[in-house]
């Protein structure tokens, strides 16, 4: 029985559920979610990220991470973790670069958190040859907790599942994923309670409750306040609280009806900044905010894009198009934001007031 098949059957049985709940389903379903069949990210795939977009992606991360291991101090021991590598291409590119810094990987750990089967696979693949050997666990909860911590997740807060709440005349209610009379899934409402901070919303907004990114900021956030550390979170998403509805299914670069095809598109819905960093502050460390394009500006891209040009000439208008791509205001220059999660007391690099 597919997918669809089973969620209409449970929601005859049991009602509606949550978008949160629903995404859940499509994405992580053991038999038939998206992340654990068919995980398809590049060009040939169904969406592309900013590693699959440039090397220089990678590398700058890889720079960043052997900076921040000095500015803590060297220690001699860290744990140098991503969660949801994907195609592993992002750390590959990090390894290559750290390659310059053999003290840094005399330290360094190499820890994957990845729960789908496939993608560890390829990221076991794409790693065969790197500096550092990998080991994989399912949750950041069972990285190491005694070492220093340098963790990195690019385009993972938007798989967390968040819940949709509407503002109807009637009070506030919560989108739903149910039947229509033809018994086909869609959309409804049932009433909620108000959310707890409602920005000021016209009939019909509606707003995004992400608990699951917040517990995971929680999560990252408690490990690098305690053992030391910093974390990358990277993701297209919202600076300040918003009202709309985010929800996106993208099945081969299009997009398509969430409901259309349950586990057989990639589904995600905004990071919420805001809630990310009050979680991260909450749970005791520090937190900052950059533009994508801010964040690599400051650790050098147009040097690392003049430099890979004169290395390449005939590869030079590729590369300026991929430094549009990543750090242009119209492109994914501004979208995309990078939260840093860190030790309080300690300032990791390109998060400092700026020179
Ligand atoms: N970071 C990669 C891949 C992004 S796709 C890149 O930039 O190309 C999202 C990744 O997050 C996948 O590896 C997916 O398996 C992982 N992921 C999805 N839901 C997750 C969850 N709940 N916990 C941990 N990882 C998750």
């Amino acid at each position: 029985m597919s997918l669809r098949e089973r969620l209409t059957r449970e929601i005859a049985l049991g009602g509606p559920i949550s978008v949160a709940d629903y995404m859940t389903r499509c994405l992580h379903d053991p038999s038939d979610g998206y992340y654990a069949t068919r995980p398809a990210i590049g060009e040939a795939g169904d969406f592309i990220t900013a590693p699959e977009v440039s090397q220089m992606f990678g590398e700058l991360i890889g720079l960043w991470a052997v900076e921040t291991w000095r500015a803590m101090g060297a220690p001699p021991r860290a744990v140098l973790a991503e969660v949801g590598p994907g195609s592993g291409v992002l750390m590959s590119d990090a390894l290559r670069a750290a390659r310059l810094a053999p003290d840094f990987l005399a330290a360094a750990e190499l820890w994957l958190v990845e729960r789908s089967a496939p993608l560890a696979e390829r990221q076991r693949a794409a790693l065969a040859a790197a500096p550092l050997a990998p080991r994989w666990v399912v949750a950041v909860e069972d990285l190491p907790a005694d070492a220093p911590l340098i963790l990195v997740a690019n385009e993972v807060l938007d798989c967390l599942p968040a819940r949709q709440l509407v503002r109807t005349s009637a009070g506030w209610a919560e989108r739903r994923v149910g039947l229509d009379d033809r018994g086909a899934l869609s959309f409804g409402l049932s009433p909620a309670p108000a959310p707890p901070c409602a920005p000021e919303a016209p009939l019909g907004a509606v707003i995004e409750i992400a608990e699951a990114q917040a517990a995971f900021a929680a999560g990252v956030a408690a490990r690098v306040a305690r053992q030391d550390g910093a974390a990358l979170l990277i993701d297209y998403g919202r600076a300040e609280p918003e009202v709309g509805d985010t929800l996106q299914a993208l099945r081969r670069h299009e997009k398509v009806d969430p409901l259309a095809c349950p586990g057989e598109a990639d589904l995600t819905v905004h990071a919420d900044f805001p809630a990310v960093l009050a979680a991260a502050r909450a749970a005791g460390a520090g937190a900052g905010l950059l533009t994508q394009a801010a964040f690599l500006r400051r650790l050098g891209i147009e040097a690392r894009a003049a430099a890979l040009s004169r290395a390449r000439p005939e590869a030079a208008a590729v590369i300026a198009r991929q430094l549009g791509r990543l750090t242009g205001a119209d492109q994914m220059g501004a979208l995309f934001k990078v939260a840093c999660l860190h030790a309080p007391g300690f300032t990791p690099p390109a998060f400092g007031p700026p020179s």
